[in-house]
């Protein structure tokens, strides 16, 4: 082997081993996996669900604990989608997997009117055939392929587009209290991702096939996030890490964080101070000034479910 192979070669065992140890960081962060797990790996035909079920192939070869993957690709019937691809691929490594087939994107182009962005109802709809697929599959976990700079992104959309801190959770309890939607490759960069499928080669499916716009708001942001990224690189990690520490004292939420009892001195009920000083009750202003107003209680599966739709 040639020097310039051999360094190659020692680039791509580093990337593989970065991919790896960030999984199983976040893993062993967030209490993904454990003994008796039954892990359906959604898959898409997109690099970052790639990368998920190779890097948890890996790490399952060598975890302590015995859990079983199952990969499970939706065909939602776009025009165009090569079904014969994630089969072939499953089956060529020996996987365990299941195709389901729902046709909702005539549903979704019936439904959204021409020209405007049909992600949300067919995200919507893909992650209740998933959901019920783990119900009756027996699922313990449902893994999904957002990284790090999916939640970076979404975080910021949230923040300029919805007046919220809320991102999208390394794991979350479904609506319905019934799947634990887990997000493996959270601490993986896209770019490292993006990388490593190429060098592995996979066969991916482009996700144009349908012919939807990527959502407006998420494209302002990618933007912004891969400038800040040039101009000051470690800016991305700086946004996750900061999700990750977070100082309910030092915000203003006053579900999170009881400021009336900051200083108090009385124990007594406290009089209606608003009527003195002019202010609303809690609970009154969103109708005054919808800009300023607090925001009711999201739960976690709110914040990461509305953005699984976007
Ligand atoms: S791009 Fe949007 S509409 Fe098209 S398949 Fe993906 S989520 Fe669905």
């Amino acid at each position: 082997m040639n020097v310039a192979a051999r360094k190659q070669e020692l680039e791509q065992n580093k990337l593989a081993k970065r991919l790896r140890r960030q999984t199983g960081q976040a893993i062993a962060d967030f209490g993904m996996i454990e003994e008796g797990d039954r892990i359906m790996v959604c898959l898409s035909g997109g690099k970052d669900s790639y990368t998920m079920l190779d890097i948890l192939l890996q790490l399952q070869a060598r975890a302590p604990v015995s859990f079983e993957l199952v990969a499970v690709n939706l065909d939602q019937k776009q025009p165009g989608f090569p079904e014969h691809v994630l089969p072939e691929y499953l089956a060529s490594l020996g996987v365990e997997h299941t195709i389901l087939e729902q046709d909702t994107y005539s549903v979704v182009k019936r439904v959204v009117p021409e020209g405007k962005t049909m992600c949300s109802l067919c995200s919507r709809l893909r992650r209740g055939a998933l959901y019920t697929h783990a119900t009756v599959g027996g699922f313990t976990k449902i893994a999904l392929g957002h990284h790090r700079d999916d939640i970076a992104a979404t975080f910021l959309m949230n923040l300029f587009f919805h007046a919220k801190l809320a991102s999208m959770p390394p794991k979350l309890l479904s609506d319905d209290g019934k799947h634990v939607v887990i997000r493996p490759l959270a601490y993986c960069k896209e770019a490292d991702i993006a990388r490593y499928a190429e060098q592995r080669g996979f066969p991916i499916i482009p996700c144009t096939l349908c012919g939807s716009q990527e959502n407006l708001q998420r494209k302002q942001v990618g933007r912004l996030l891969a400038e800040w990224d040039r101009e000051a690189p470690g800016r991305v990690d700086q946004i996750v890490r900061a999700l990750g520490d977070v100082r309910p004292s030092q915000l203003a939420d006053r579900n999170l964080f009881d400021f009336h009892a900051l200083g108090r001195r009385s124990s007594g009920a406290l009089p209606d101070t608003h009527a003195w000083l002019g202010g609303e009750p809690a609970g009154s202003r969103e109708e005054l000034d919808d800009s300023t107003a607090p925001r009711k209680n999201t739960t976690q599966a709110d914040n990461g479910l509305a953005i699984l739709a976007s």
